[in-house]
């Protein structure tokens, strides 16, 4: 019990590191147990691992807080975050996030039984155990946590009430979507920008978004009640307006809108389908056997568009493969920013068809595939382009942005698209996707190393999948968790010869529906996040050693 770990850790005093490793096991305290999972072998080595459990009775939040799946996540989301900021610059660490509430290792709460997971630094002087400094962290750092930050009896309730229940407006603001016929809802007060690049705080001073009336759709929460916004509708929207006047803001809002935001971020009320993929041009990404001939009809190589593999692919080909593996992956709805994407797969307009013959041009641009990707796929795509007006001829609704102020321009540009530029369209439908079956070695088992570096990559084993082209991912959990997902989804069989890219990744939803953050990796010693499918497919599709073992229709 606690005592004995105090006499254990004073009898360690200068004594030889390695020693700490007798710590292994479980502890009892008043309140709670400590499992030391993982000791660190030496005090440059990653930290020691340490599992908090505090029993249903003790942390005792009501049962309306954790009741279901969505307010469990919210409560823990909360409680992680109350254990960061107590824990301060304590040796004890805990993976709390950022202004996303994902589903994560570091904090669980089942049945009301709250899980907290940490790491520790095992304090050392050269060599040899500082006792005392462990005996600080463990023996009084962490029953103080536990204590303040862990249970319902010293917690700030109205705060804890107003996370979970925000949490979970927006989860069923996500889940309304579908039955409005929308794909994505800003809610009129909503604050989209952010401080900068690195700092995903909102811009303070930054202006409230405020719906066109026209788009205007009002929808009822279960906490908040009603509230107004701009709903976005299935099909074809483009964003417009001049440079600087919030565009992109608008569109990296939506992207983030897959995830629920913590109260105070300005975007709890932004949301756009579970099933939305950010598409961007990626030059030097692998592509592996994909069939980009929809917009590659063919390449000065000679190489198959259809089964088209590269190491080193184009900004263009790139562009059309994550398109083409955004379908097959299950994707409803598409994001383009004319800022990153290719300019020859985005447009080609009247002139230069006039100038460049079609047998000339491999390229069939996205203006002329993005109805037949609604058609036959029902793939709506929203898309920022204010330097081309070809897409006006495609578009289902027009936004304009000024001044950070979004107007309904849709009729003004129908009139301009009912003039004819003499530009013809290259293409009138888009075929089936080919689903590909991966070959399940392309994944390592042997418990490979799982790293992530930063958002931009993922160490696996003895390769590094480059995800920098991943725009959705905000969190280096969401990397490891899509490491140790792959490697789960192999060794358990989920990945194997039978199954396309798609079903592999359904497979996968179901088991993280049934058993929770088991289903990416059930020794739980790491700090991890539940990965989107999407984004385990678009890790998947870049892994460099990849392999494709046949296809089905
Ligand atoms: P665009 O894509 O139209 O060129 P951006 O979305 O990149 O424009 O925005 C340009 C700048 O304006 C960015 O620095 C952004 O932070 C800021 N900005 C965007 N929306 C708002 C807003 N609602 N209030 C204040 N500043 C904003
Ligand atoms: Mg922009």
């Amino acid at each position: 019990d606690e005592q004995a770990l105090r006499q254990e850790l004073r009898a360690m005093h200068g004594a030889s590191y390695g020693r700490y490793k007798s710590l292994r096991g479980q502890w009892r305290f008043a309140g709670f147990t400590l499992q030391v999972q993982r000791v660190q072998p030496d005090p440059f080595a990653p930290a020691s691992r340490c599992e908090v459990r505090v029993t249903d009775e003790v942390a005792a939040f009501p049962e309306q807080l954790w009741r279901s799946p969505v307010r469990a996540r919210a409560l823990a989301g909360y409680l992680v975050r109350a254990a960061h900021r107590h824990l301060g610059d304590s040796r004890l660490r805990v993976d709390a996030g950022g202004q996303q509430v994902l589903d994560r290792s570091a904090c669980q709460v089942d049945g009301g039984e709250v899980v907290l997971r940490l790491g520790i630094d095992l304090p050392g002087r050269g060599r040899t155990i500082d006792g005392r400094q462990a005996e600080r962290a463990l023996c009084d750092e962490l029953p103080e946590v536990v204590e303040t930050a862990l249970r319902w009896a010293t917690a700030e309730q109205a705060r804890v009430r107003e996370f979970v229940a925000s949490v979970e407006d927006t989860d069923a603001l996500r889940r309304q979507l579908p039955g409005l016929g929308l794909i994505a809802f800003v809610a009129d007060g909503a604050m989209l920008p952010r401080r900068s690049g690195v700092d995903e705080r909102p811009l303070p001073g930054g202006v409230p978004f405020s719906s066109p009336e026209s788009m205007r759709v009002s929808v009822e929460l279960p906490n908040r009640g009603r509230v107004s916004g701009m709903g976005v509708p299935e099909g074809i929207t483009l964003i417009v307006g001049g440079g600087f006047h919030g565009k992109s803001t608008l569109l990296r809002a939506l992207e983030f809108g897959v995830y629920d935001h913590v109260p105070g971020d300005g975007r709890e009320l932004v949301v756009c389908r579970a099933d939305t993929v950010k598409i961007r041009a990626e030059d030097g990404r692998r592509v592996h056997r994909v069939d980009v001939s929809p917009f590659v009809s063919h390449l000065p190589t000679g190489a198959d568009t259809a089964d088209f593999s590269t190491d080193n692919a184009s900004g263009s080909t790139s562009q059309a493969a994550a398109i083409v593996e955004a379908v097959e992956a299950g994707a409803k709805v598409l994001l383009v920013d004319e800022d990153t994407a290719a300019t020859n797969l985005m447009i080609r307009d009247a002139r230069m068809q006039a100038l460049v013959a079609k047998t000339a041009e491999p390229l069939t641009p996205f203006v002329d595939l993005i109805r037949p990707l609604r058609a036959a796929h029902e793939v709506s795509t929203v898309l920022v382009m204010g330097g081309s007006g070809d897409y006006m001829d495609v578009a289902d609704q027009v936004v304009m942005l000024e001044d950070y102020h979004a107007h309904d321009v849709t009729a003004r540009a129908r009139q301009l698209a009912a003039q004819p530029t003499g530009r013809r369209s290259e293409a009138d439908t888009f075929p089936p996707v080919r689903h590909r079956v991966v070959d399940p070695r392309s994944i390592p088992t042997d418990r490979p190393k799982v790293r992530a570096r930063g958002v931009d990559a993922l160490t696996l084993g003895e390769s590094t999948v480059e995800l920098r082209g991943v725009e959705q991912l905000v969190d280096p959990a969401q990397v490891t968790g899509i490491g140790l997902a792959l490697v789960s989804c192999a060794r358990r069989g989920v990945l194997d010869d039978s199954r396309t890219v798609a079903e592999v990744l359904e497979a996968f939803a179901a088991d993280v529906a049934e058993r929770g953050i088991a289903a990416v990796d059930d020794r739980h010693v790491g700090d991890f996040a539940v990965p989107r499918p999407l984004d385990l497919a678009a890790a998947l599709n870049r892994l460099r050693v990849l392999r494709i073992s046949g296809f089905r229709s």
